[in-house]
């Protein structure tokens, strides 16, 4: 794994942190015909390596100072992740010089970094960012009233916020701060935000988790899988949001997209592609 690559675009510049990598599985589409068709996306596409996700999180370099968008996943999934500590020592930016932590919403996968194996805040100094909606469904919900896949979560939750619990900042629609705005993208989870960073130019688009299996999701958009708390809801955002992108000429940043998860999304006859910037994009 080499040194992050910082892209500059426009007025601002973003380097992906690779925090490692995920497997899905088929199983996790929990249709019939859904499961069919995906598994036949799958096989056109290389087979059960296509079903291996990337996780990212973004340093993001404003006039501010840095911000991140999410925190990989620290010592809460498996050996094969949580290394965004390593790739952020590696920019040369130091964890106390991160201010805000945007997250794209409150799953393990990208709250996890922000504690130690103890529990421990490892950002002494950054507020967390969420939107409004997302903080009330994590925080505000009587744990009954929860979806049980959601519900099964919520000592993960206690155990990245609880170090936080201060410096929490709820935004409303738009909100974030200068040149960064939360954009509802619900579904995933009921306050999923993409943040929407101004460049001078187009702009990012960090989406989180839209699309999960490219090879799935920027083909057949519906297909379902059972990460997904309200699923239709899900599937109305992720063809909102890649319609939008390909229309847009907007560039995305997605936590699951391959490596180095930033570049462009283009429609070609009924699919979608995932175009990366080239590694010498200036
Ligand atoms: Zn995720």
């Amino acid at each position: 794994m080499g040194q992050p690559r910082t892209f500059r675009i426009g007025n601002i510049s973003i380097t992906p942190l690779l925090d490692g990598d995920l497997d899905a599985s088929l199983d996790k589409v929990p249709d019939p015909t859904d499961r069919a068709a995906a598994a036949e996306l799958i096989a056109a596409a290389g087979g059960d390596k296509a079903l291996t996700m990337d996780c990212h999180a973004f340093l993001l370099h404003l006039p501010e100072g840095p911000v991140l968008i999410d925190a990989g996943t620290g010592v809460m999934m498996h050996e094969r992740l949580g290394h965004l500590h390593a790739r952020l020592a590696e920019t040369g930016v130091r964890h106390e010089d991160i201010r805000s932590i945007f997250l794209t919403h409150a799953h393990k996968d990208h709250f996890g970094g922000l504690v130690d194996a103890q529990g421990r805040a490892m950002f002494p100094h950054a507020e967390i960012v969420m939107h409004e909606v997302e903080a009330q469904f994590w925080f505000d919900t009587k744990p009954e009233d929860m979806p049980e896949r959601a519900r099964a979560s919520l000592h993960l939750n206690e155990k990245a916020f609880g170090p936080y619990r201060d410096r929490i900042r709820r935004v409303p629609e738009g909100g974030g701060m200068k040149g960064v705005a939360a954009r509802l993208s619900p579904g995933h989870t009921p306050g999923h935000t993409a943040w929407v960073i101004e460049t001078g130019e187009a702009p990012v688009v960090a989406w989180g988790d839209v699309v999960h299996v490219a090879a799935l999701h920027l083909v057949r958009p519906e297909t379902t899988m059972v990460y997904d708390l309200d699923p239709a809801t899900a599937t109305a955002t992720r063809k909102a949001m890649l319609q939008w992108m390909a229309d847009s000429g907007a560039i995305v940043a997605g936590a699951h997209l391959a490596s180095p998860g930033i570049g462009h999304i283009q429609r070609s006859d009924d699919r979608y592609l995932f175009e990366p910037l080239p590694q010498d994009h200036q």
